[in-house]
């Protein structure tokens, strides 16, 4: 067990849209604010360059997979979503990145 210890307003759990700007609201108001990320910390170059990289694209834990898209199977839906630091949103910007729809649109005939 560690021994570190911590003093802290608020803790919040989980780093995407919702968690990060929570965390920014309550840290402008002066509160001393903590945020978990279960997730890693992704830098372009340890991307997975495909998805058949499953370890480093999903994330499943018990299969030792710890990529930044998590899929929770329900009765009647599925549900994506982002566990990384900036959970889903980052996964939305890395799909913007690499998208070609500007491209397309620029050679479709007016
Ligand atoms: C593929 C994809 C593309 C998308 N594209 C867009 C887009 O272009 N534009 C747009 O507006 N929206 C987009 N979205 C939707 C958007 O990402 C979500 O609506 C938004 O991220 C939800 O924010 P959130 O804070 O509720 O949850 P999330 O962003 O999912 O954040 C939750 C975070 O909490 C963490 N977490 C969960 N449980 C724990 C725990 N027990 N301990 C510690 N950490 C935990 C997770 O790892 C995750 O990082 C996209 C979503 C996906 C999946």
């Amino acid at each position: 067990m560690s021994d570190l210890t911590y003093d802290t307003d608020f803790v919040v759990i989980g780093s995407g849209f919702g968690g990060s700007v929570s965390a920014l609201r309550l840290a402008e108001k002066g509160y001393r604010v903590t945020v978990l990320e279960q997730g890693r910390h992704w830098l372009p170059e340890a991307l997975p360059a495909t998805n058949w990289d499953f370890a480093r694209w999903l994330w499943r834990p018990a299969l030792g997979w710890r990529g930044f898209f998590a899929l929770r199977f329900f009765r009647h839906v599925v549900v994506l979503h982002g566990n990384a630091v900036g959970g889903g949103c980052m996964i939305g910007c890395r799909i913007g990145a690499e998208n070609t729809l500007d491209r397309t649109w620029a050679s479709t005939p007016a």
